[in-house]
């Protein structure tokens, strides 16, 4: 992995504030992670490390309070990373601390199952520090703003402004006219830009009583959605094999 191209003095601004930052990664490729725990270290991170789940789980718990973003291997030996994921979302200590998974090329289903389970995002091996710190930092922004509370009743984001209590859309100042279904789909997209969204937690999110809901509906959905707010609607992207996400 290359070293991040940041200057000195923006990297001890960096390192200042994730100095507060402690990750714990789970990884059973012991040079993974050493590589992990460097770049981590480097910027400034505080982290913890396990090689299985057991531990992993262990670790989380013991760290309390303390612990504020988990990196997690899907494939461990043992109880592996889907369940780690589902034992920590389970649990009152750590269901609102986000978890990156780590997984590998073909891992589709793996990677639905997990944010199923509450994983906050995903990210593909192998991967740049680069890249992984900008998940990292967009992940903790996200839960930052989730509890800095805000009603959420206006989302602005990507030239859409989201107005949840009038029912509106305003696509750089103009009126878009959604369905009360689409309205449903953009303001969940939008409400966690960057964060992908399977198929089926959209279907639970935009689900009206009676009407049932299928996996080609909501493809069909997006399609409708996309086409109205023009050229905005590129920003509502498809992950392939995965779903759908607003782009951050
Ligand atoms: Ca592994």
């Amino acid at each position: 992995m290359a070293p991040m191209s940041t200057t000195a003095s923006q990297r001890s601004r960096i390192q200042q504030v994730n100095n507060e930052t402690t990750i714990l990664l789970v990884e059973d490729e012991q040079d993974l992670l050493e590589l992990l725990r460097y770049n981590l270290s480097r910027e400034g991170f505080q982290v913890e490390t396990a090689a299985t789940g057991e531990d992993g789980l262990k670790k989380a718990r013991e760290m309390g309070k303390r612990l504020d973003l988990v990196l997690l291997d899907l494939m461990l030996p043992g109880i592996d990373g889907l369940e780690v994921c589902r034992t920590l979302k389970g649990r009152d200590q750590t269901e609102h601390v986000p978890v990156i998974m780590l997984t590998a090329k073909g891992e589709e289903s793996d990677i639905v199952r997990g944010l199923e389970y509450g994983a906050d995002d995903y990210i593909t091996k192998p991967f740049s520090p680069r890249v992984l710190m900008a998940r990292i930092g967009a992940v903790l922004r996200r839960r930052e703003g989730e509890q800095r509370g805000g009603d959420g009743s206006v989302i602005e984001v990507g030239g859409v402004q989201i107005d949840n209590e009038r029912h509106e859309v305003l696509v750089k100042g103009e009126p878009a006219t959604l369905t009360a279904t689409e309205f449903k789909l953009l303001s969940l997209l939008a409400s966690k830009a960057g964060r992908v969204f399977t198929r089926q937690q959209i279907i639970e999110a935009i689900h009206e009583g009676y009407a049932a809901v299928t996996d080609r509906s909501v493809d069909v959905q997006v399609v409708s959605l996309r086409r109205k707010l023009g050229e905005a609607g590129r920003s509502v992207e498809t992950v392939r094999g995965v779903g759908y996400r607003f782009r951050d």
